[in-house]
C-alpha cells in the first residue's frame, strides 16, 4: 500500500509540475512535502512581487489570471493550491524524507520522519530555499539576524541593516524604509546586483541618492552585537546603531541531502544529471525544479525548469 510508480520529494511548483504529469501518465505517484504547499512561496516575504509574468508561472496547463502586470506572492500561493485542488494530486505534507536508498532489486526505499515507502522512481523537487548562505561572522546567531525577510511592519521606526543588494535585500530596504525604518544597506560590491527587478532599480537608486536610504558598496559587516554592529567601508571601520539584521545573501541547495541520497556532486556543487532525461548518476532518481542550479541560483527559475517535469515523465514512460 505505500508502494508508488514515482515517489515526489518537495511540492514546489515543480514537484507538482511532475506529479500532474505522473496523473496524466497514469502512474502512481505520492508528493511527499516536509511543509506546507509550495512551502518556499509561502515564507516568501508577504508584499513580494514575482519578476515573472504570471503566465510563466503556470502548471499544467491551467491559466494564472491576475490583473497584475507581475503577480504577488499571495496570488501565487492560492494559484497553487486551486491547480493542486483541481487536478486531486497525492500530496502528504508536513513530512520530512530523511533517507533514499536503492536495493539490489532496484527498488528504492524512502524514509521519512513518519513512514516508509517503496518507489521504482524517485523525483527529487527539493529547491534551494532552505539553508541560507552565511556571513560568518560573530553575533549572526542572535535573534535580530534573519535570513528570511517576512514584513515591514516589524522594522517600523528601527535601526535596520540591509546586507546584500539583489532582489531580496532591495526589497526590504524599501519596503521597510517605507514603514519608518532608518535602512543602511551593506553591499560588496561596487553597485546593485544585476538582476534587480527593472521597474524597481529607479526607485531603490533614487532613494539612494536623495539619501533617504544609506548605502554603503565595497563594504562588510565584521560583527554584530545587541545595539550595534561593526561595518568595514573603503572610509575605515565603522560602528552604527542597529535593532535588527536582514541579511539577504541569498540560498543554496540541500547539498548534504543530495550526498545522502548519492547523487554525484563534484566540486563545483553542480550536481550531475543527464540534461535530456534529468536522470541522475543512480538510475531511476531524478532531479527536478531550481535544485539543479546548485550554487548558480539565478540559472533556474519556473519558466524555465517546469518543463523538467515532461522530461523525466517522458523517460519513465520510455522506460
Ligand atoms: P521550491 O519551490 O523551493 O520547492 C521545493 C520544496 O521541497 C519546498 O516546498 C521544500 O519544503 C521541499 N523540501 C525540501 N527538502 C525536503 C525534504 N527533505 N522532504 C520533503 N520536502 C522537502 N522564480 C521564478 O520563476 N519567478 C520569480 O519571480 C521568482 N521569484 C523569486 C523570489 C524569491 C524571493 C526567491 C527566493 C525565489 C524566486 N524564484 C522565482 C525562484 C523560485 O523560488 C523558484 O523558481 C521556485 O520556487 C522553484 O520551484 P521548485 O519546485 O524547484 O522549488
Amino acid at each position: 500500500q505505500n508502494h508508488y510508480d514515482i515517489i515526489i520529494i518537495g511540492a514546489g511548483p515543480i514537484g507538482m509540475a511532475c506529479a500532474i504529469e505522473a496523473k496524466k501518465a497514469n502512474l502512481s505517484y505520492l508528493i511527499i512535502e516536509k511543509g506546507a504547499l509550495v512551502n518556499s512561496l509561502f515564507n516568501y516575504p508577504v508584499f513580494m512581487t514575482f519578476f515573472s509574468t504570471s503566465q510563466k508561472l503556470e502548471i499544467g496547463g491551467v491559466p494564472f489570471v491576475t490583473i497584475n502586470p507581475k503577480p504577488n506572492r499571495n496570488e501565487a500561493v492560492e494559484y497553487y493550491r486551486r491547480v493542486a485542488e483541481k487536478f486531486d494530486l497525492n500530496i502528504n505534507l508536513f513530512e520530512r524524507v530523511i533517507e533514499v536508498e536503492k536495493n539490489e532489486s532496484a527498488i528504492f526505499k524512502i524514509k521519512t520522519a513518519k513512514e516508509n515507502y517503496t518507489s521504482g522512481n524517485v523525483i527529487v523537487a527539493t529547491g534551494f530555499y532552505d539553508v541560507p548562505l552565511l556571513m560568518n561572522v560573530p553575533g549572526e546567531d542572535l535573534p535580530k539576524v534573519t535570513h528570511y525577510y517576512k514584513d515591514p511592519h516589524l522594522y517600523a521606526f528601527q535601526n535596520v541593516l540591509v546586507v546584500g543588494a539583489n532582489n531580496s535585500g532591495v526589497d526590504a530596504a524599501l519596503e521597510t524604509y517605507r514603514k519608518g525604518a532608518n535602512v543602511t544597506m551593506l553591499i560588496r560590491s561596487e553597485e546593485l546586483g544585476p538582476h534587480v527587478k527593472y521597474w524597481v532599480r529607479p526607485d531603490i537608486e533614487n532613494r539612494i541618492k536623495e539619501g533617504a536610504i544609506t548605502a554603503h558598496f565595497h563594504s562588510q559587516l565584521l560583527e554584530i552585537r545587541e545595539g550595534e554592529v561593526d561595518i568595514q567601508t573603503p572610509e575605515g571601520i565603522k560602528t552604527i546603531p542597529n535593532d535588527f539584521v536582514i541579511a539577504m545573501t541569498g540560498y543554496q541547495p540541500d547539498f548534504s541531502m543530495l550526498r545522502k541520497f548519492g547523487i554525484d556532486l563534484p566540486e563545483s556543487l553542480c550536481p550531475v544529471y543527464n540534461e535530456e532525461t534529468m536522470e541522475t548518476n543512480i538510475k531511476g532518481l531524478y532531479l527536478a525544479g531550481v535544485v539543479c542550479g546548485g550554487l548558480d541560483t539565478h540559472k533556474l527559475f519556473i519558466e524555465n525548469s517546469r518543463v523538467h517535469a515532461e522530461m523525466i515523465l517522458k523517460n519513465i514512460v520510455g522506460k
